[in-house]
Parts: structure tokens; sequence; C-alpha cells
């Protein structure tokens, strides 16, 4: 209850639900957004260092590039109605709002020549998609209309799927050390073979797919649970399942094996005998989506967030008015070296912004008054309500710079 994070994010300022924008549909304040672009940004970092190109794609399609990925025929309920206006004669040439960005990301690799020495083409964007999930089934971020995934295509050889595989495995489970989610399970996710019609692609292919990636799991030397009926339509797929503080499940990441939408759009690269061969694509997502990950980690850490992740890193609490000017002085010095800080210069008695302050989730108050002006120190209290009494100005900024460079989970 405490960690709901509806709740949560109106104390903290971090998301607002408008009963004038559709409903799944949540904007975020400074705050909120400040924490979204630092999930991102480290994800961001991270595949970059894992080889990953990050593209963009805007939030409109065709209907016709829809169909070529059959997710029209298969997906169409989810999709929000398409818009045809004046200019567009057909339906194949209607917009769609994007629901995924596989088909976006797979037109950007056909619009280039590719040869074999060239892939794996990793190819990542941050988009939002637009889903038209069922009203009854929203619930705050967890489960909305309009997601940012955090989503990458790989494009590559056969002989490439063992080792792309381990790279996005990997940076998965770096990124769940980093956020301290070391609760999790995986999630080996089958075609039904009863039901086939739910599926796109032939018994051979599909086959070949589930053989190819239970191998490459196999070979991380894990545990899985295989679970029959939980593919995408285009194919098999390893899902990561984490447990929160509370013990709740959020499926999170995915890695999904694809010989299908190759085939559906006809992809190639030039293989080393000069023929075009058909490459094989790796769909895959860090943490899923931005929206859904953040209310998972608000209610995981009750919204006193990692000093990296915290929307504000330190407030500093002048005792009297007359120490605003050095509080000022601090805040500039502080914002200076990377950290994000304000000011409280509330008339409130200093024990009331320290104690807003902690409800804040705030890591870390300076309280500033003569003797600190006099000193350049700042007396520094924890959220945790430890007090670490005055502190040279420089001392604090060493100390809190190495946590937010470590992204430490320690104060
Ligand atoms: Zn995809």
């Amino acid at each position: 209850q405490k960690r709901d994070h509806r709740k949560l994010g109106r104390e903290l300022k971090l998301f607002v639900l408008s009963e004038d924008l559709p409903a799944g549909v949540p904007m975020f304040l400074p705050r909120g957004e400040t924490l979204r672009y630092q999930m991102e940004s480290y994800v961001r970092e991270t595949q970059e260092r894992y080889g990953y190109q990050h593209v963009w794609t805007a939030h409109l399609g065709k209907v016709r590039l829809y169909k070529t990925s059959k997710h029209w025929f298969t997906y169409r309920e989810n999709m929000f109605p398409v818009m045809q206006g004046e200019q567009e004669t057909s339906e194949d040439d209607a917009y769609v709002l994007k629901p995924m960005n596989c088909p976006h990301h797979i037109t950007l690799y056909k619009s280039q020549m590719h040869s074999y020495r060239e892939l794996p083409v990793r190819y990542a964007e941050f988009a939002t998609l637009y889903r038209y999930e069922k009203a009854g089934t929203l619930t705050g971020l967890a489960r909305v209309r309009s997601l940012t995934q955090d989503d990458a295509h790989v494009f590559m050889r056969p002989d490439q799927i063992q080792e792309e595989f381990d790279r996005a495995f990997n940076l998965t489970i770096e990124v769940f050390n980093t956020y301290g989610l070391e609760d999790y399970w995986i999630s080996l996710s089958l075609r039904d073979p009863q039901k086939k019609e739910e599926y796109v692609g032939s018994d051979d292919v599909w086959e070949k797919a589930e053989s190819a990636l239970r191998a490459a799991v196999d070979a991380k030397g894990v545990e899985y649970k295989a679970v029959i009926g939980e593919a995408a339509f285009y194919g098999p797929k390893v899902d990561f399942m984490v447990r929160d503080a509370l013990g709740r499940e959020w499926q999170c990441s995915t890695i999904q094996l694809d010989f299908v939408q190759p085939e559906n759009f006809g992809l190639e690269y030039i293989a080393e005998d000069g023929q075009a061969h058909r490459p094989i694509i790796i769909h895959r997502a860090v943490t899923g989506s931005t929206e859904r990950f953040m209310a998972m980690i608000i209610e995981h850490f009750a919204g006193a967030f990692p000093v990296w992740l915290s929307p504000v890193q330190a407030m500093v609490i002048p005792i009297a008015d007359r120490h605003i000017e050095y509080a000022n002085k601090v805040m500039e010095t502080l914002k200076a070296a990377g950290v994000r800080v304000e000011v409280d210069t509330r008339s409130e008695r200093m024990n009331a912004k320290v104690r807003d302050a902690q409800m804040q989730k705030i890591p870390y108050m300076l309280v500033v008054g003569d003797k600190e002006a006099a000193d350049n120190a700042v007396a520094v209290r924890l959220r945790t309500n430890e007090n670490l009494g005055a502190t040279p100005l420089a001392s604090f900024i060493e100390r809190v710079t190495n946590i937010i460079k470590a992204k430490s989970r320690d104060l």
C-alpha cells in the first residue's frame, strides 16, 4: 500500500493521469521526466558499450507496412483505429499509430545494402508506442496505452545467433544488477502446437527457431522454464520475470528469435559466396518499457531511489533568510559538479523543511547556517535520518559524485 506507485507518483510529483487525456496516457512532471531521462540514458550508454546503434523512427506508419509484417492480421485489436484523411485514397495508405518498432527498423535495414562482413546490424531506439489496451486493464504506469520501449533489432547471419543472444542476455543481467534486481526467473516461451493458426511461419521454420533459441539458453547454463503458448506470433522468445521487494512478478526484458519477419519483408544480405541470403532477426528489450519499469522500481525502492536515479539528489536548507545567499552558492557549486540540487527558500522552520525533504525521499539534506557559511561547509543529514554533521563542502561533493558515478545504492 505504502509502496503503490500511483500513490508515490503523486506524492513525489513524478507523473499525472488527467481526466482530460485518454486513459492510460500518463504525463510526466519535471521530477518524473528526470527519472525517465536517467533510466533511459543509462540503458542507452550501456547499449552503446555493447555495440548497439541508435536510430529514430516517427510515431506513424502506414497500414501497408503492418500488412507486410502481418501485425495487421494478428495484432489489430491492440492497434488504435486507423486514420484516413482526404489525401489517403486507399486503406493501405491510411495511417496507423505505431504499436511496434519492428516493421520500422526492418524498413531501415532494407533501405541499405548489407554485406555479410557488416552483420550484425544492431538498431536500438527508445520509442513511444501506442496500444489500444482494454480500459479495465489500465493501472497507473504498469499498463498504459502509450509506452516507451527500449527496443532493439539485431539483423544477423545464422552463425551469429549464439553470440548475439549472449550479448543481449549479458546486457540485461548487467542492467538488473545495477538496479539491485537479483530475484528473477527465465521463461523460454514457445509456440502452442495445438493453435498453429495464431502464429505465422511454417513448422520447419518454427522448429529451427525454437531449437536454436533453446540451444542458446542451454549454452548459458542458467535455469529456465519452458512455457508453451507464450511465443510471439513470429517466433519463440526468452522472457525475464523479475520479482520486486514485495515478491511480485513483473515481466520486463525479452529476447526473441525471428525467422519469419525476414521472410515477410524479403530481407537480404550478400554472403561470402556473392549470393543474396536471408538474415535472422533478434528482437529484444532490456527494461521492457520505461513506464512499466518505472512502476516497478518506484515500488521496489518505495520511492527512495539510489542517488544516481533520484530526481533531486540534495536539498539545501538555509536555517534563516540571511543564509539564503550562502545556500545559493552551495547549490551553484554542486550543480557545477553535476549534482541535481535545489534550495528550500520557504519561510518554514528548519525541522519542517528537513521533514518535507525526507518525505520526498531526497537522499541528502544540507543544512546551512552561520557556522557552515563561515567554514564553507554543509551539515549533512541523510534521508534515513542519519546525521553526518558538519562536512566541508569539497568533501561532500567528493562523496556524492563518487556514489553517483558508481551507481551505488549507498548514501
Ligand atoms: Zn520487434
